[in-house]
C-alpha cells in the first residue's frame, strides 16, 4: 500500500521523526497530548501539532517526580522532555482531562527548561449550555495565548482553512474506519492503527498528499480482498501502544472492526461545522463529540455510545484494552461492563504496560473469549 512504510516509520522513532521536520525548517513543532487539544488552532498558528506518546525510554528521571502508579504514557512523556529527547518542540500544551495530564502539566512547567508551556482549561461537563460559552471562552483565550508565545496572529481566514484540513482528514479516516468494517480482511488491524496514530504526529500537510491514495486504492480493492473468518470484534480503552495486540487478536480468530479508543475513532470523530466564528466551530465539535471518560455528559452516555458502536459494527464481542493505572477508564469500565452484560454483548478486559504480556498467554486469553462468541 502507498506510503503504509512511512506511517510505521513515524510510529517506530516519532522522536527522530520530530527532529527531522525541525531540521527541514519545518512549521514550529507544538508538542500536546490528547484529542482535546484543538489541533486547529496550532495548525492555523502556523505550527506543527505533535502528539507526545511517551519516547520508549527507560524511566529513571521521571520516577523523581511521578510514583509508579501513574499511567506509562505521562511517565514516558516526561522521561523524554526531562532526559533532552523533545529538545525540537516549541512549546506544549496540556489540556485539562484526567488528573495525570494535569500533574504531568505541574510538572512540566516546573522542571522543563525551554520550550513554552500552555494549559488549556476546558470544562469538565460538557452537557449544558453554559459548559458551552466556557469551552468558547477558553478556546478563545487559547488563541490569544498561542498568539502571544508564537508572536504571531491567527486570522480567521487562517482558522477556516485549517478546520477544513483537519475535517478532511478525519473523513479520510472515518472512510478507513467504515472500509475496514465493510470488508475486514482488505487492511490489517495493525496497519489500521499505524495510520491513524501515526497522522496525530506526522505533517499535516503530507498526510493529506497520501490518505486520499490510501482510502482510494481499499475503494478499488473493495470485493476482490477475501474475507478472514475472524470473529467481530470492538476494542474500547485508552491509548493502544501495542500494534501487535490486532494481530494477536486476528491470529486468535477474530478482528477489530471499530473502537472507542483514544488511538482510534476517538481521536477523528466529528465534524467541525463551519460558522462565522472558528473558535465557536471548534468548541461546538468538542460539545457534541462523544466523551471520554475524563469528560462528563450524562450518566449513561459512554455506555450508549459503546453499545451502539458494537450494533453499528455488527460485533460479537468487545475488548476492553486499558494502559495500567489509567484511573478514569478503570473507574468506567464496571458500569460500561454491566452495560454490555444488559445488552447481551460479551466482553474481555486487557490491562498492560509498555510491554504486552506474553505473546502465548495472550493468544489463549483471546482464543477462548472467540470460541465462546
Ligand atoms: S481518555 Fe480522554 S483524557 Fe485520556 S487521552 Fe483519551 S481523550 Fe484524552
Ligand atoms: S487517560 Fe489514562 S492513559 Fe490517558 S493520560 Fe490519563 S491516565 Fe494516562
Amino acid at each position: 500500500m502507498v506510503g503504509l512504510e512511512e506511517f510505521y516509520e513515524i510510529l517506530r522513532d516519532p522522536v527522530a521523526y520530530g527532529r527531522k521536520l525541525k531540521s527541514e525548517g519545518h512549521r514550529r513543532i507544538v508538542g500536546y497530548f490528547c484529542s482535546y487539544t484543538p489541533e486547529e488552532i496550532i495548525y492555523a498558528a502556523g505550527a506543527h501539532p505533535f502528539r507526545i506518546f511517551g519516547t520508549g525510554d527507560t524511566i529513571h528521571l521521571a520516577d523523581v517526580h511521578f510514583q509508579a502508579y501513574c499511567c506509562s504514557l505521562v511517565r514516558g512523556a516526561l522521561e523524554g522532555a526531562l532526559a533532552g529527547r523533545l529538545e525540537f518542540l516549541d512549546g506544549a500544551v496540556f489540556p485539562h482531562t484526567c488528573d495525570s495530564i494535569q500533574r504531568l502539566s505541574d510538572v512540566w512547567r516546573m522542571n522543563v527548561k525551554g520550550p513554552f508551556h500552555l494549559d488549556v482549561v476546558l470544562p469538565v461537563k460538557l452537557d449544558t449550555e453554559s459548559a458551552k460559552a466556557y469551552m468558547s471562552d477558553v478556546l478563545h483565550k487559547f488563541v490569544r495565548d498561542l498568539e502571544s508565545r508564537l508572536n504571531i496572529r491567527i486570522e480567521k481566514g487562517a482558522m477556516q482553512d485549517a478546520i477544513r484540513v483537519f475535517n478532511r482528514i478525519r473523513r479520510h479516516l472515518g472512510r478507513l474506519y467504515e472500509i475496514k468494517s465493510e470488508q475486514p480482511g482488505i487492511i490489517s488491524g495493525s496497519d489500521l492503527h499505524a495510520i491513524v496514530k501515526s497522522s496525530m504526529i506526522m505533517d499535516r500537510d503530507r498526510l493529506m498528499e497520501i490518505l486520499p491514495g490510501i482510502v482510494t486504492e481499499l475503494e478499488r480493492e473493495k470485493g476482490e480482498a477475501s474475507e478472514p473468518a475472524g470473529k467481530r470484534l470492538v476494542m474500547a480503552g485508552s491509548i493502544c501502544n501495542h500494534p501487535d495486540i490486532y494481530r494477536i487478536i486476528e491470529e486468535a480468530g477474530g478482528v477489530v472492526v471499530g473502537d472507542d479508543l483514544c488511538t482510534g475513532s476517538r481521536y477523528f470523530e466529528g465534524i467541525t461545522i463551519d460558522q462565522d466564528d472558528p473558535v465557536v466551530a471548534i468548541a461546538e465539535r468538542y460539545m457534541a463529540r462523544p466523551p471520554c471518560p475524563a469528560k462528563h455528559a450524562g450518566l449513561y452516555e459512554r455506555a450508549r455510545h459503546l453499545v451502539n458502536i458494537v450494533r453499528e459494527k455488527k460485533a460479537q464481542g468487545v475488548v476492553f484494552f486499558f494502559l495500567k493505572f489509567c484511573d478514569p477508564h478503570a473507574f468506567d469500565y464496571p458500569y460500561l461492563k454491566e452495560a454490555l452484560d444488559r445488552a447481551g454483548i460479551p466482553s474481555i478486559m486487557v490491562e498492560v504496560e509498555d510491554q504486552l504480556p506474553s505473546e502465548g498467554q495472550m493468544q489463549t486469553r483471546f482464543e477462548t473469549f472467540i470460541e465462546m462468541l
